[in-house]
């Protein structure tokens, strides 16, 4: 807790560490380290083994190795085709081989020398004819008196890193701090409790991690282990203490049984609600219905239907005589929720406001001015919904849509009104559902499973770019037919090098000279917002047969006349990333089909990286699209592929990241570290903690978390 000695210290900006200068500090930020604690649980997510030598012929091919011999060829290479500079050095140790092979860094071979003693690590990528190859291996350039049997290695933790941070210079500035902080890192897990269930101390694990040497598997294993429980308990107490601040809400909401408004509602409808979407909204209508305030996540696939669950449960706040408000994550999602809600609400005589951050003044005082009106509404806006000082009156209930998107902080400006309103959360992202129980352990959760009836699967195909003259083709064919095509590029971003064909690029070349005939469209992340929001009008009215466009078309863009998905570079995107982008087409009745394109270079060197972390070559990765629509089961490999810290692509904000924790296969430790915050939140209460735990305890929830909770005494 703020005040102790072990606050103070691990709450200090890293810049206080030994080494960390003002631009390793911003850099370090930028993987998510500011302060000490930032810092001491950024663990590596993997390691180097430096600590044994073997010779060329042990090597195992897809396996890390370091290798040990002398010099005996070096050469520069230029391959004719593909213009790469190749560069290569063979190695010789005993009689069998290794030959190192670096792209495009002509200037290694000036650092070696034939005789010279090297050695090698990195992954051995197949052998030819007895000569174990690797690509872009590490060199460690030695003495000549050098003998492998007086070699002293280590193994050594690699970090998630940005340009410009090395790991060298991350593992110094983890020595550092281990020497400086880890003394007053203290154990907030009481002796018998640790001892119960079998976990080691915790500064013990944290020096492991950070510093393994050569520590053994089992060791290693045994401080993971507790740091697993660690991430768990964490969230768990986050989850824990939401509740009990939940349940001290205000909640002031008398909401009605259904009535004639939603019989009419439904009526109107042109289609009728599944068995999935009724019964989630019975969940909904009974938490709704309770007299506490409703905190109900609510999943379901891309295209399931949940618009509409939440559409009825809108018109049940308003039938009960408040106003109701639904929130997107974007303007163009808001724009087409408003759309959809307002044909609905039309024919049954409810008003459906909008609101969004660019309105001006004077849209702005209409619309508080319809806010005093006495009459009920809808409310569709932006997240800028929540900057709005004067909030919503009357408010019943809240939707947020895509909540991954929206912050804690965000969620929390909600609840800043005098009585909180009901609230439900939409997701289209399916999380599996261990990692949703444990990341929204503090919410009541309802699933539609099943997709309404009469969806035809859509067609994946994994192919080569050497198809895309087919693809092009494919496209006009469909084209022909009336229906729509999006040809997506991954995201125009200059954190990356590697190139990307970036969408506005490939709008030119394709409009000229592959589809001079069709009309093409244009969206990306850099457009005005006016003219991406006409470019997706004339494309759902269909004036646009092609849409060439980055991710922002990812979340809950409708037009269900659109039948083809290309996707470029397919290999650069997360799983469920892909399916999230594919759920944009398959909405109507026509059968869709999405090509990726797989531009995985042939040069094994440039991408090794990737298998290596997952064990699955880019292909096996991307096949699993061709053989699955159900976003769960994609979830699940995706979940299995990049664990759940990577699992969204991005950094949560809100959540303490689970970087060791897997709720997939760490369920023993997920047991555990439920039970030790149940048991440690409930002797705090009952002030049956020991001093010093209590102190190391909420001195831990003070540093997760901040000053979130203002539950009294926490
Ligand atoms: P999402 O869950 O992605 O938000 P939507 O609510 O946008 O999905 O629904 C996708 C499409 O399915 C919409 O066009 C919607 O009108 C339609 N739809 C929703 N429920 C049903 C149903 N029960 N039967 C047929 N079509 C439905
Ligand atoms: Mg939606």
């Amino acid at each position: 807790m703020p005040g102790t000695k072990e606050y103070e210290l691990l709450q200090k900006p890293i810049s206080a560490v030994k080494g960390v200068t003002a631009r390793r500090a911003a850099l370090l930020s930028r993987c998510g380290v500011a302060t000490l604690w930032d810092a001491l649980t950024f663990f590596p997510y993997r390691y180097e083994d430096y600590s044994k030598i073997v010779r060329p012929d042990q090597v195992k091919e897809g396996s890390e190795a370091l290798v040990y011999g002398k010099v005996l060829d070096v050469k520069a290479e230029k391959t004719f085709k593909k213009r790469l500079k190749l560069v290569k050095v063979l190695i010789e140790n005993s009689g069998s081989r290794a030959l190192g092979v670096w792209f495009n860094q002509p200037w290694i071979a000036e650092r070696f020398e034939v005789g010279k003693k090297v050695l090698f690590h990195g992954v051995c990528h197949g052998s030819f004819s007895g000569c174990v190859q690797m690509t872009n291996p590490d060199v460690i350039y030695l003495e000549d008196d050098f003998h492998p049997d007086n070699y002293e290695g280590k193994r050594l933790p690699v970090y998630h890193t940005t340009e410009g941070l090395t790991q060298g210079v991350i593992r110094t500035v983890m020595g550092n701090l281990i020497s400086e902080a880890l003394p007053s890192f203290r154990e907030y897990l009481p002796t018998d409790e640790l001892k119960r269930s079998g976990l080691c101390d915790i500064s013990e694990a944290v020096k492991l991690l950070h510093d393994p040497n050569k520590t053994s598997d089992e060791e290693l294993a045994k401080a993971r282990r507790r740091l697993v429980v660690d991430e768990f308990f964490a969230l768990q107490v986050g989850n824990v203490l939401t509740k009990k601040v939940m349940q001290k809400e205000n909640y002031e909401a008398h909401h009605l049984v259904p009535g004639k408004l939603i019989v009419d509602f439904l009526n109107t409808l042109p289609f009728k609600l599944t068995k999935d979407q009724l019964s989630v909204l019975s969940e909904i209508k009974n938490d709704m219905l309770a007299p506490r305030p409703m905190h109900r996540l609510l999943q379901g696939d891309v295209g399931s239907g949940k618009t509409v669950v939440a559409a009825t449960a809108m018109l049940m706040a308003i039938e009960s005589g408040y106003n109701a408000a639904i929130m997107a994550p974007t303007e163009i999602l808001a724009r087409q929720h408003y759309e959809t809600l307002k044909k609905w609400c039309d024919r049954i005589g409810v008003d459906v406001l909008f609101s969004y951050g660019g309105m001006k003044a004077k849209e702005k005082k209409e619309l508080l001015k319809r806010f005093e009106e006495e009459k009920n509404f809808l409310l569709v806006g932006t997240h800028s919904l929540l900057h709005v000082k004067e909030a919503v009156p009357n408010l019943g209930l809240v939707v947020i849509d895509e909540q991954h998107k929206f912050g804690v902080a965000q969620r929390a400006m909600l609840r800043e009104a005098e009585s909180v309103p009901d609230t439900l959360i939409m997701t289209a992202t399916p999380i599996p559902r261990s990692l949703a129980m444990t990341l929204y352990g503090h919410l009541d959760i309802s699933v539609i499973k099943a997709p309404p009836e009469g969806r035809i699967p859509v067609k994946t195909y994994v192919v080569t770019p050497e198809r895309l003259p087919s693809v092009w083709n494919f496209i006009r064919k469909e084209a022909s037919l009336g229906h729509q095509a999006y040809i997506v590029y991954p995201q125009i971003d200059e954190s990356d090098k590697r190139e990307a064909k970036a969408a506005a690029e490939m709008f030119e070349v394709l409009s000229k000279k592959v589809f001079p005939d069709l009309k093409l469209g244009l969206v990306h992340g850099r457009l005005e917002k006016e003219e991406k929001e006409e470019t997706m009008r004339k494309f759902r009215d269909g004036e646009i047969s092609v849409l060439i466009c980055t991710t922002v078309i990812e979340v809950g863009v409708d037009v269900p006349n659109a039948s083809v998905m290309v996707i470029e570079d397919a290999q650069r995107f997360g799983l469920a990333q892909l399916h999230q982008l594919r759920g944009r087409i398959g909405r109507g009745k026509l059968q869709s089909y999405c090509v990726l394109i797989d531009n995985t270079p042939l040069e094994k060197g440039e991408e090794y990286s990737q298998p290596l972390l997952t064990g699955m070559t880019e292909n096996r990765r991307l096949e699993v699209m061709a053989k699955t629509c159900d976003g769960f089961e994609i979830a699940e490999a995706d979940m299995e592929l990049r664990g759940p810290g990577e699992f969204f692509g991005e950094k949560q904000s809100g959540h303490p990241t689970l970087y060791l924790a897997n709720p997939n296969r760490d369920k023993r430790e997920l047991i555990i570290a439920k039970e030790l915050a149940e048991k440690l939140i409930d002797a705090y209460e009952r002030g049956e903690l020991a001093p010093e735990v209590k102190e190391a305890f909420l001195t831990r929830v003070a540093l997760r978390y901040g000053t979130e909770f203002t539950v009294p005494g926490f």
